[in-house]
């Protein structure tokens, strides 16, 4: 069940007990949140005043992927782990925020090698030396924080091929254009997880998917452009790509 359902079954003490018990600090939040709908439906026109208040925690969508590292763009993601958010009024007031859900663990790699190299990456590539990249799941803190905050966020999933994801063999992550989440196959290889793969490598397959989601970029046909649907060595951004990244809520520039 999504926090949106929550907010609403908080009338009702049955699943109040239920939340409390799975997260009692989301508990909370929809609790509060529920008690300022109420508070506020109720000073003026009940039915049309509800249906605005409670709307915009509608408008949200799942995710569903395309242009895959190493294959052409394929179906749906079949499960939706977050949420993109389109109203996006105070994400200026707030630090965008990567967050990274490692359900599998890259082999031979630690989470804080992958964290601190993907931080020095993402610098080299314009993004601002700022923002945030944490490692939680999908309920944790900072997802809840951004989720009440409209605060701009990105959520890397790494994890390997699961039921209904639909992509090629060896499509080693995926992420829909301008979309909030991406996809990072353990091994880069969906149907060999267990394959070795260098962190650099995945470093390289987060900033393409990056620029999938984050920056609306399509497939190159320049070998040497990150966005090339192959994995190659020394893929770099190119000029236009890098102004884009600058110019972006993610970037030194924000515009
Ligand atoms: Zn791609």
């Amino acid at each position: 069940m999504s926090m949106w359902d929550w907010i609403e079954k908080m009338d009702n003490p049955h699943y109040v007990s239920i939340l409390m018990n799975i997260n009692p600090y989301l508990a909370k939040i929809c609790i509060a949140k529920r008690n300022a709908q109420i508070k506020s439906a109720a000073k003026s026109n009940a039915q049309k005043e509800a249906a605005s208040i409670i709307t915009p925690f509608r408008n949200f969508t799942s995710s569903k992927p395309s242009g895959p590292l190493l294959a052409s763009n394929t179906g749906e993601l079949s499960n939706a782990f977050s949420f993109n958010i389109d109203n996006g009024v105070e994400a200026l007031n707030n630090p965008p925020v990567i967050i990274i859900d490692f359900i599998v663990y890259p082999k031979g790699i630690t989470t804080d090698n992958f964290v601190s190299s993907l931080k020095k990456s993402l610098v080299k590539n314009g993004f601002n030396p700022n923002i945030n990249v944490v490692i939680e799941n999908s309920f944790g803190y900072e997802n809840i924080k951004a989720f009440f905050n409209n605060q701009k966020k990105f959520n890397l999933q790494f994890r390997t091929f699961s039921r209904g994801d639909r992509v090629n063999v060896g499509t080693g992550g995926f992420a829909e254009l301008n979309s909030s989440s991406a996809v990072i196959y353990k091994g880069l290889n969906p149907s060999n997880p267990k394959k070795t793969v260098s962190l650099s490598k995945y470093i390289d397959a987060t900033l393409h998917e990056l620029g999938h989601g984050m920056f609306g970029f399509e497939h190159n046909t320049d070998p040497n452009n990150r966005m090339f649907p192959y994995l190659k060595k020394d893929q770099k951004f190119n000029e236009l790509q890098l102004n884009i990244i600058r110019n972006s809520i993610w970037g030194t520039n924000p515009k």
